[in-house]
Parts: structure tokens; sequence; C-alpha cells
């Protein structure tokens, strides 16, 4: 079967990974030219240990104290903008504990499963992307902290992920070349890292080897159709794409791009930051989350990323020095040898997650559109859920049982 994949992003370029992998013929569409966005400077982290949705209880009050803090981890810019309120409220909706309980079997699964598969692609492709399955540490520094920390791994070793507490001598234990600060930590053995923009490479160069097209530099600007299937996308320089099968993989522009077929589908663009440090002396060796800050902190290779921030802020790629800031003063808090300065010089790199509303993804085929399947909306997860999403379109295509439980993740839910 012939497939046009609309985004080059890690959604995109899984799906086309395992749909040639079964036998199709790929050609992945982007306005980029496949170096950059969300997927490339991400925090690179693979976190089984993230099974609770975004979207939980508690988490409204957290983020309405953060809106007035300027260099809090959490922002929305206020606005009067429809579908900016829809998705709020569709939020509040989802943070329910039933639907929580609910959502997270669901993203266990998916990101068990996504685990699995790194490890095999770790293996299988060409190019190395310094794949590391070690863990990783959720590290606190205050009896809040703590009590959430503990409260979330009770949770996990019920559901079957392993979260071994730890005392603050431990955690310096398994950090013995950088002092760490903490009341204590949580270590999620199963979690794994890797340098994202490798990995991103790494499944291009495998890509062209097997024969997928890549159409770069390539917007899609609409559709058009003929008896309830996408016969053509048409495109920014006004060429017309004939189609046979399309997957929708574009991210946080996937809500705009689907109103041309009149599908709702949900999604805000999260901006988050990124800095990365090159070679520094003295830096912890396994990737860690700041839980009161919400600070990442993944060792890439021999440079160390930092990362954080939700911002709701329709898609504006200026930096706020004041949430960069924030990033950076939580760091020392917990790694005294991490007093980085803010400069004008920093590496800081900007992306937009793309968020559902309920903190699940969506996967699946269109209701309306025949010969259409989208994969998105994967939030703060994106990284680690590329390989099972990207396993699972394969399997819609080809019409076999999917390897997870699809129904909660139906992309046309919210209609
Ligand atoms: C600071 C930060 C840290 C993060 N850390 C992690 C982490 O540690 N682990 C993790 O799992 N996730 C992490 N994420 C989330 C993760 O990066 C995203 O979920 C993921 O990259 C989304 O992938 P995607 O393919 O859906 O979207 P994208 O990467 O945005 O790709 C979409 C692609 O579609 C293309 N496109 C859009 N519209 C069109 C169009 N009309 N025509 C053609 N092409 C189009 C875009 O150019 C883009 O290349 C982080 C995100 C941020 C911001």
């Amino acid at each position: 079967m012939k497939i046009h994949i609309i985004g080059g992003g890690v959604i995109g370029l899984c799906s086309a990974y395992y749909l040639r992998q079964a036998g199709h013929e790929v050609s992945v569409i982007d306005q980029g030219d496949f170096s950059e966005g969300c997927s490339f400077g991400n925090a690179g982290m693979v976190v089984p240990s993230h099974f609770v949705p975004l979207a939980s209880p508690g988490v409204i009050a957290k983020g309405l104290k953060w809106m007035f803090q300027p260099s809090s981890p959490f922002f929305i810019k206020p606005r009067l903008n429809i579908s900016l309120l829809q998705w709020l409220w569709q939020f509040y909706r989802a943070c329910h504990p039933d639907r929580v309980q609910e959502a997270m079997p669901i993203i266990r699964d998916l990101n068990q499963g996504s685990k699995e598969l790194y490890d095999e692609l770790s293996k299988g492709l060409a190019l190395p992307f310094d794949y590391e399955s070690r863990g990783l540490l959720m590290l606190y520094r205050t009896p809040k902290g703590e009590q959430e920390e503990l409260s979330t791994a009770a949770t996990a070793n019920q559901i079957g992920v392993e979260a071994r507490a730890l005392t603050p001598s431990e955690v310096q234990k398994l950090e013995p070349d950088t002092t760490v600060n903490t009341l204590g930590g949580v270590l999620y053995p199963g979690d794994a890292h890797l340098a994202p923009h490798q990995f991103m490479s790494a499944l291009v160069n495998d890509l062209r080897q097997s024969g997928v097209t890549f159409l770069p530099q390539t917007q899609v600007k609409t559709w058009q159709t003929s008896k309830g299937k996408v016969t053509h996308l048409l495109t920014q320089h006004k060429e017309k794409i004939e189609v046979d099968q399309v997957i929708l993989a574009a991210g946080s522009w996937s809500e705009k791009l689907l109103r041309g077929l009149n599908i709702k589908m949900p999604i805000q663009d999260g901006k988050g930051y990124s800095v990365t440090l090159p070679e520094p002396a003295r830096r912890p060796t396994l990737p860690s989350i700041l839980s009161e800050d919400k600070v990442a902190i993944t060792p890439m290779g021999k440079d160390l990323r930092f990362g954080g921030t939700l911002e709701l802020g329709g898609m504006s790629n200026a930096v706020n020095p004041n949430r960069v800031k924030g990033i950076l003063s939580a760091l020392p808090q917990f790694y005294p040898d991490l007093a980085i300065p803010y400069q004008q010089n920093l590496d800081i790199w900007v992306g937009f997650r793309p968020c559902s509303p309920d903190g699940l993804p969506y996967i699946g085929p269109s209701r309306h559109i025949q010969n259409l399947t989208i994969a998105g909306g994967h939030a703060m997860m994106g990284l680690s859920l590329g390989p099972i999403t990207g396993k699972l379109v394969a399997e819609v295509i080809d019409q076999k049982k999917p390897s997870v439980n699809l129904s909660l993740l139906h992309p046309e839910r919210f209609a």
C-alpha cells in the first residue's frame, strides 16, 4: 500500500519505520527539513515512570498558583480563544479520579511496549543514539515533594511499574561524580534515556536506506476529498500530491489541519525550553526530574541537557527569560555543581508539546475519512511513546489486532 505521512517528528518517523517494516511504500512530508522541532531538542527521557496523565486531581490548583509566579514551570497566556477555552474545560473534566484510573493502565502499557521497542531499536538501527537503560531518579527537597513522590511510587508498584524509594545517601551513592542535595528520591529502574536528535538522525538514515521518500520544505495546506476519502494533499507551492492512505502526525499543528476536514481534535501547544551544556566538568550520570520545580536533567553523551516549563501561549517562538531563569535556579538546589548563570549566549531551545486535554494520545483511524489515520497529542511523552505509536499505526493500517487497547485513544473522542 502507498502511504503518505504528514509530519516528520518522532511520531511520523516511527510510523514510517514500522509501516516500511510491514512492507508498505512510504513517503514522509514535512514543512521543515527533518532536523528541527519538538522531537529534536527534548529531554530525551523514555519514561515508563510517567503513567499518571497530565490531567489529574490536584494539578489545576497547582497550575493556578504557578500562573502568578513569573519563573514558575507553568503558564497560560490569558486570551479569549475558543479552542483554548474548550480545551481547558475538557482538561478540567479529565482531572476526575475515575478518568485517571482508566487512563493509567493504558499509559503504562504504551510506555512499557515502547521501552521494549527502544531496546530493540538500540540494536537494530545502524547509527547509535546514546541510548542508556539505567533508570530515572525523581528527586525532592521538601516534605510535600516527598509525600507526592512516595505516593506516586506506591501506585507505581501497585500497577506493575517498579519504583524504589531512596534515602539521600542512597541517591548520592548512585552519583559518585557530583554532589546531590535531596530529602530523598525514587528510582524508576525501568526508564531509559537517549539523545533525541541522534535518534531522529538514526531513523532518517535507516528510512532512507530502506527506500522511504522524504519531502522536505513541503507544507500541507489543505485536503481534497471525494466520497469520504482524501484524494489529494495541497501544498503551499500549490502542488497536488495524490494519496492512497494518509497518516496525520503533525504534532501541535494537527488540530488546525484537521479543521479542513471538519474533524475536531483538541490540541494545545505546550511550549517548553531546553538548554544544553557542552561537556560540564561535573555532572550527574543518571537522568533526573526535580519534583517541586518540574525540571528534567539528562546526560547525553558527554553533554548535559535540562528542560522544563509548560506554557500554553499560542505558538510563539519567543523565549521568556524568566522561565529559563526558573529552570536554571532549580539546578543548584539539587546539584550544587550546576550553578549556571543566565547569559545571552546560552543554547536555549524551544519546542511545542502537542497536548491533548485528557493526557492521552490520539491514535487510530478517523471515523469520518476512510483513508486517514491519526497519531498525535503525546504531550510530554512523545519521544517515549514514538516506537509503540508507530507500531500501532502499522497495525491499524494492516487491520491487525492492536498491541495496546486503542478504545480510549480514539482521535475523534472529543467530537
Ligand atoms: C522541553 C521539552 C522536553 C521534553 N522532554 C521529553 C522527554 O524527555 N521524553 C518524552 O517522551 N517527551 C518529551 N517531550 C515531548 C516530545 O518532545 C513531544 O511529545 C514529541 O516530540 C512530539 O512529537 P510529534 O512527532 O507528535 O510532533 P513534532 O515533533 O512537533 O512533529 C510534527 C512535525 O509535523 C510537521 N508539520 C506540522 N504541520 C505540517 C504541515 N501542515 N505540513 C507538513 N508538515 C507539518 C512539523 O514541521 C513537525 O516536524 C519534551 C518536550 C519539550 C518541549
